[in-house]
């Protein structure tokens, strides 16, 4: 429904006196069965002879498909996954951005927080959603839907009892975050060496003068030869919040890019380095805060 306030006030003041109208001028999309209503339609009070009869409120999932794009929809599902936080430039300026995964028993949907509503809800928790949006997915058109600027209520609701589908795998937007950052300082740098073959870390004690055996392959190999790497715990802020985030050799080779100074491997150069990007923009897994992009900020 795409009504005017006006018109929307007045068929819900209609609605809870459960005073019958008559709907004129009208469109009706036949394949969702949906009665779609403009400023054109017609509201007129009438008289019925049949009692009034309760409609459920409450969606789900599954039934979506037989919902209009764009139309307001109440629904009661579980939170299984959200995204890291995300601003945006809309229309209406600079939003926060949050993305869920919904389930309910007969399926999952994506849902899109705006603002407030993203501290709202938390992962594994049930609730009714009130007059969110059925919107279409950027890229792939498939259904989703949208928390809306104002109307929109969150209430915490009693879990299913029935099993939920698990969602399947998961967009890239939920296991990692976006954010221009700003260097505020190194918490920790750290050398390591790793396997010549299956290049993972290699364990202190294996270390003698010149010979190494991996712990991982079992490969014995010469010290000198191993790949040398190192890391750094490096305390960032995005605006007034503050989080450490870790740079391990491969990004830590980028920001050297970025300022265009020679690779190396020494702790004071590096640490001058990451001290002078200044404004970076990286992306970094939720969980581990290791990050695995980075990029220089262009305003
Ligand atoms: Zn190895």
């Amino acid at each position: 429904m795409l009504l005017p306030q006006k018109k929307h006030d007045d068929l819900k003041a209609r609605s809870s006196k459960k005073s019958p109208v008559k709907l004129s001028n009208f469109q009706m999309d036949l394949k969702s069965n949906t009665v779609l209503m403009d400023n054109k339609v017609r509201i007129d009070a009438t008289e019925v002879s049949f009692a009034p009869k309760e409609i459920p409120q409450t969606n789900n999932i599954a039934s979506l498909s037989g919902v209009h794009f764009q139309q307001l929809i109440t629904i009661k599902a579980k939170v299984t996954k959200i995204s890291g936080t995300k601003k945006v430039t809309t229309a209406n300026g600079e939003k926060c951005k949050a993305e869920c995964f919904l389930s309910d028993p007969p399926g999952t949907i994506t849902l899109t927080l705006w603002e407030d509503k993203i501290n709202e809800v938390s992962e594994g928790k049930t609730y009714t959603f009130h007059n969110v949006r059925v919107i279409k997915e950027y890229k792939s058109d498939k259904l989703a839907l949208g928390t809306t600027m104002h109307d929109c209520t969150v209430s915490e609701a009693e879990d299913f009892i029935e099993s939920l589908p698990q969602s399947v795998e998961l967009p890239d937007s939920f296991t990692t975050t976006e954010a221009k950052v700003e260097v505020i300082g190194l918490l920790t740098f750290g050398k390591y060496l790793s396997c010549l073959q299956c290049h993972k870390k290699v364990a202190d004690g294996s270390f003698t003068a010149k010979i190494i055996k991996c712990g991982n392959c079992n490969l014995t190999q010469k010290r000198d030869k191993c790949i040398k790497n190192c890391f750094a715990q490096v305390k960032v802020s995005q605006d007034d919040n503050q989080f450490t985030v870790t740079f391990f050799q491969e990004q830590i080779k980028k920001v050297f890019n970025i300022l265009q100074r020679p690779q190396t491997l020494d702790e004071e150069k590096i640490t001058e380095a990451l001290l002078d990007a200044s404004i970076l923009k990286i992306k970094y897994d939720n969980k581990s805060k290791i990050i695995n992009e980075v990029s220089p900020y262009i305003i």
